[in-house]
């Protein structure tokens, strides 16, 4: 996608957040070239505005929370990774809670609700990030990587000591279809062993059956069954896409992470946002040159 894109109508919302448990009204709202995905928290007095970006990320604990002079709104990830997955540059994002709502525990009823809105191309040309050199982070074994790619790939891992989930590796090479298709339906995942635990703490709260894949000892408790035989590793992946969107522009390059989560990923994009030399921002004045300049950086990447 060579131009900026935006909602075309305004969408709502209306569910319970995962972790709060309360419910919590979303509208999202078209927004001009150059603006940003930015969220409004209309519930509080002055309405602030918190601006999607690396800057902003304050927690990362089973969730991307983001914050600005005090404001907050949490597990946005799911949301971000729709915006992502379909390309959306500009929004306004209301909310009149602390937490985006949580729907089925994947993007797919956000990725529903844009394209009921529709998809607006903007007349602005978008800005890529380009990663020029490997970086990455560590955390002991754990590891997230941006390497230079023609293209936009994104390469997963993850290992539990869990027989369902001992072993599941993705690789991605990003479309817009294969997103909504592949990655968007993903539910988020948790361990029947640690939600009490978490609710002790006063997380997941609003988690179910309804918008939760739980695993207990040995088998998958939703009655339904999985959406796909390996389903965490996608939503890993739906869950990365969403963090990356706060870069606030596309990626050419891959990502590649073994046993990541969000804490390692927002390290990652610290880091990439420190190291000026490992990355550039273009625009293309045409679309025949963005095709050439990925054909020359897949050619550079093999050689
Ligand atoms: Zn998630």
């Amino acid at each position: 996608m060579y131009f900026q894109q935006t909602i075309h109508d305004v969408a709502s919302c209306t569910d319970v957040g995962l972790h709060t448990g309360k419910r919590v009204r979303m509208t999202i709202r078209p927004a001009p070239p150059d603006h940003g995905i930015v969220f409004v928290r209309v519930d509080l007095a002055g309405h602030p505005r918190i601006k999607a970006c690396p800057e902003a990320v304050v927690a990362s604990k089973y969730a991307t929370t983001l914050g600005q002079d005090g404001a907050m709104v949490g597990t946005v990830e799911h949301l971000l990774s729709a915006f992502g997955g379909l390309g959306i540059d500009n929004a306004l994002v209301e909310l009149d809670g602390t937490e985006v709502p949580i729907m089925d525990g994947s993007a797919a009823p956000f990725v529903a609700l844009i394209k009921a809105a529709g998809i607006r191309m903007q007349r602005r040309r978008r800005r890529f990030l380009v990663i020029k050199e490997p970086i990455s982070v560590k955390d002991g074994e754990k590891e997230a990587a941006l390497l230079p790619f023609g293209g936009f790939r994104v390469s997963y891992t993850i290992e539990f000591d869990h027989p369902l989930l001992s072993n599941q590796t993705y690789l991605l090479d990003f479309a817009q279809e294969i997103y909504e298709r592949e990655i968007g339906p993903a539910r988020t995942f948790g361990f029947l062993d640690e939600v009490e635990g978490m609710r002790a703490n006063g997380l997941a709260l609003g988690g179910s059956l309804e918008n939760a894949v739980v695993v207990g000892a040995g088998r998958i408790l939703n009655e339904e069954g999985l959406r796909f035989p390996d389903e965490f590793v996608r939503h890993k992946i739906l869950d990365a896409l969403g963090d990356l969107w706060l870069l606030g522009r596309p990626l050419v390059g891959q990502f590649r992470a073994f046993k990541a989560g969000h804490s390692l990923n927002h390290r990652l994009l610290r880091k990439v946002m420190a190291v000026a030399r490992s990355w550039e921002v273009l625009e293309f004045p045409s679309r025949q040159h963005w095709r050439e300049f990925m054909l020359g950086r897949s050619a550079a990447a093999m050689a």
